[in-house]
């Protein structure tokens, strides 16, 4: 079979050069060729020919059967009439083919014209008038015999095959011609020209000679399906060359069937698409990246920050632009040069780039300008942190080529959805924001806005002020009791830090938690707050008063390898045993969930100290995931006790904390409780413990000192 399409596909070139009889000669080698290899469509059958008799001056005396099938009248319509009744409007003019042939110059073969004629329904047809003279005995011209056969297309069956084989071999796309067992029986030039393949190594193979293997077994099957005749297929696969090398084809998929629907070929066209990649992906970057540094452009950013603002809208979240100057770049790009001026501003992209986490996006806009976009942040005054860090990354002098170079920044910041909620008004006035920044000879940042900028304020104050609190005793522990939902006694109590502010006052950990969070300040919080709760114990211990376990907060930042040796040498410097000290931890410690905080907390428990959940169902709050934490106590955040026991979700959730614990084995802890009827209705869902107004608010050591002494208890009865 192949050998047949082989034999085409020479005849076809060879049909090339030839005219004439030799050409004729070829043409017809090459039907045979084509029907053998199964390519040529199957004959017509031809359609019967007309033939009609003319008089000498055109009147029609005979009208065959086919010429009946080909115009439609009968013989008794044709008959007698002359000739021009078959002809199409237009065409008589004056020259009726069938009376002005040249009778000379055709002797004996007649005289051959392709004409369009008219049907009796009115249809034009294109006709091949083959016409004979007729002749008596005595050899006079009588009439004329003509042979009508109809031409369906301007081109030849034969001269359609060979130019469709010239189409195929000259072809820019690759073709590949695989038989219905998918061997290759014929590929053209092209196929040699991109892949490499010449016939001789192609033929005979299956088309995975191509095969790249980067195409998983969904997109295999995709491709193998068209090529079993589940329709053709369009698409781009990955090819190998020869050589080795890997390269992107347009493909198209198609099968030729039988007679009998078979599939008896299948081909594939291809064309060789890296050079567009190239190209495709050489412009994407052009329009998306900076070309000195390679960091995305305005362009990419504004599509970067356009799709973060949608989800925003919808989720109601935070982001932040911050557009950044950099000053003292264009003294420096005068007196050394704009080379080292390009150097300097591709490291300072580097360092910014360095100081950022990875779904910051950092741009450089143009000159001497950069932008960040923190497309989501939990709290706007967050963006603060983040230009500080910037301004930091450009604190030390910048070595370009044994030039130690100092530049400074001006940070403009807008924050959204609040101060815009369109790329281009956010990228306005976060460069507002920067112009006034720029005011200062120092290096500095503002918000747009001048709330965020309080906001900015109060929080770089709350930042000082607390350091200085660790040094001047402003902070103290205050201490709430939990008590027992059996029997009403005081089983435990949480020590909540309070900062006694020289100017404000207590301050509430509300406010100053989270800043210390940020800040990395909760660190030296955490330890002196761990200290002083074992000082406290201690000093209690020693005053003869039997103490419940106090629970001390833990920040996630402070869950490190090293917290239960901390923890450790605390609890023996002051003598106190671990299960004398209960932690609390947060979901958001779970979240981040690793094998090490599990191990970490493993140690904890080892070590004989007990852990508690806090702030239960606020978080990712899943049995499955809460099963592998060694937690032995739930505490349900305040937000669902609020509505007990009228608000019906509150209720369901509460119920169903309940149950989770209770098949966990955990104590449950309800947080917040204020009304007696919160307490009923915890008592009655099986919850151990509650803390809360209800029994007392935060009170200093002294006092709850006091009230253990005295023994308080919880009064059951609605009040
Ligand atoms: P938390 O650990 O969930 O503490 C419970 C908070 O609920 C405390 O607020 C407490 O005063 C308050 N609370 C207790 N009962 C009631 C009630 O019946 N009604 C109302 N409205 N509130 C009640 P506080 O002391 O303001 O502490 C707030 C948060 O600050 C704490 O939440 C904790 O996350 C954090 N925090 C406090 N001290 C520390 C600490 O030493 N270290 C760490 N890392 N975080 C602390
Ligand atoms: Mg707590
Ligand atoms: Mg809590």
């Amino acid at each position: 079979m192949h050998d047949a399409i082989e034999r085409c596909l020479a005849l076809s070139r060879q049909a090339r050069g030839e005219s004439g009889e030799a050409l004729a000669a070829t043409l017809a080698r090459l039907d045979a060729a084509l029907a053998e290899a199964g390519l040529a469509a199957p004959a017509k059958a031809a359609e019967a020919d007309a033939e009609l008799e003319l008089d000498l001056t055109g009147y029609l005396t005979g009208w065959s059967a086919g010429a009946q099938q080909m115009f439609g009248y009968s013989a008794a319509e044709a008959l007698g009439q002359h000739v021009l009744f078959l002809y199409a409007e237009g065409d008589d003019d004056g020259n009726i083919a069938e009376l002005f042939f040249e009778t000379d110059g055709n002797p004996a073969g007649g005289a051959h014209t392709e004409v369009r004629r008219r049907k009796k329904n009115g249809d034009l047809i294109w006709v091949n008038l083959h016409i004979l003279l007729r002749h008596d005995e005595g050899g006079d011209p009588v009439g004329m015999l003509i042979k009508l056969s109809k031409v369906n297309q301007t081109l030849s069956e034969e001269d359609k095959l060979n130019l469709h084989a010239r189409i195929i071999e000259d072809s820019d796309q690759g073709v590949l011609i695989t038989d219905a067992h998918e061997r290759i029986v014929s590929i053209n030039s092209s196929f040699t020209r991109i892949t490499g393949y010449t016939p001789e190594e192609s033929i005979g193979k299956t088309p995975d000679l191509l095969r790249s293997g980067v195409h998983d077994a969904e997109f295999r099957a995709k491709v193998r399906s068209a090529m079993q005749g589940q329709g053709p297929w369009r698409g781009e696969i990955i090819g190998k060359r020869k050589n080795g090398e890997l390269f992107p084809q347009s493909v198209t998929i198609s099968v030729v069937r039988d007679e009998q629907g078979k599939i008896s070929h299948t081909f594939s066209l291809f064309s060789d698409i890296s050079v567009h990649k190239d190209a495709e992906a050489r412009m994407q970057r052009m329009a998306n990246y900076d070309t000195l540094t390679g960091l995305p452009n305005l362009c990419l950013l504004s599509q970067l920050v356009g799709q973060a603002l949608t989800e925003t809208k919808r989720s109601q979240e935070h982001g932040a632009l911050l557009v950044i100057e950099i000053t003292r770049i264009g003294a420096i790009s005068d007196t050394l040069g704009h080379d080292i001026g390009n150097g300097l501003l591709c490291e300072i992209g580097r360092l910014f780039r360095q100081s950022l986490r990875e779904a910051d996006v950092l741009a450089r806009l143009d000159g001497h300008k950069f932008a960040v976009a923190l497309l989501h942040v939990e709290k706007r005054e967050h963006a603060a942190i983040v230009a500080q860090k910037l301004l930091a990354a450009l604190a030390a002098p910048i070595v370009i080529e044994n030039h130690r170079l100092q530049v400074g920044a001006h940070i403009g910041i807008t924050v959204y959805t609040e101060d815009g909620s369109d790329v281009p008004t956010l990228i306005r006035y976060a460069d507002v924001a920067m112009s006034k920044a720029a005011q200062n000879i120092e290096s500095a940042f503002l918000f747009y806005s001048e709330e965020m900028n309080q906001r900015a304020k109060e929080h770089l104050r709350i930042e000082s002020e607390l350091r200085q609190a660790l040094g001047n005793n402003e902070l103290m522990l205050y201490y709430q009791p939990k008590v027992s939902l059996r029997s009403g006694r005081i089983v435990g109590a949480e020590a909540l830090l309070r900062w006694r502010h020289p100017v404000r006052g207590l301050v509430s950990p509300g406010v100053f938690i989270p800043v210390a969070e940020e800040t990395g300040l909760i660190l030296d919080l955490g330890t002196w707050v761990l200290e002083e709760a074992c000082r406290q114990v201690r000093e209690w211990k020693d005053a003869n008063l039997i103490m419940p376990p106090i629970a001390v907060n833990l920040s996630a930042r402070q869950f490190d390898n090293q917290l239960p040796r901390r923890i450790a040498a605390v609890l023996e410097r002051h003598g106190v045993q671990p299960d004398q000290i209960n932690l609390e931890i947060t979901e958001s410690l779970l979240v981040r969930g690793t094998d090490n905080v599990i191990a970490i907390m493993n140690e904890l428990v080892a070590m004989g100290m007990a852990l508690a959940l806090d702030d239960f169902g606020t978080g990712y709050s899943s049995l499955a995931y809460l099963k592998k934490f060694p937690i032995s106590t739930l505490k349900i955040d305040r937000s669902f006790v609020i509505g007990l026991p009228y608000e019906e979700n509150d209720c369901a959730i509460a119920r169903a904390i309940v149950t989770m614990a209770q098949q966990l084995r955990q104590e449950i802890v309800a947080e917040g409780v204020e009304t007696a009827e919160q307490m009923s209705f915890l008592r009655e869902l099986g919850c151990d413990q509650l803390q809360g107004y209800l029994f007392s608010q935060p009170i200093p050591a002294a006092e709850f000192a006091g009230m253990l002494r005295e023994g308080k208890r919880l009064a059951f009865g609605v009040r």
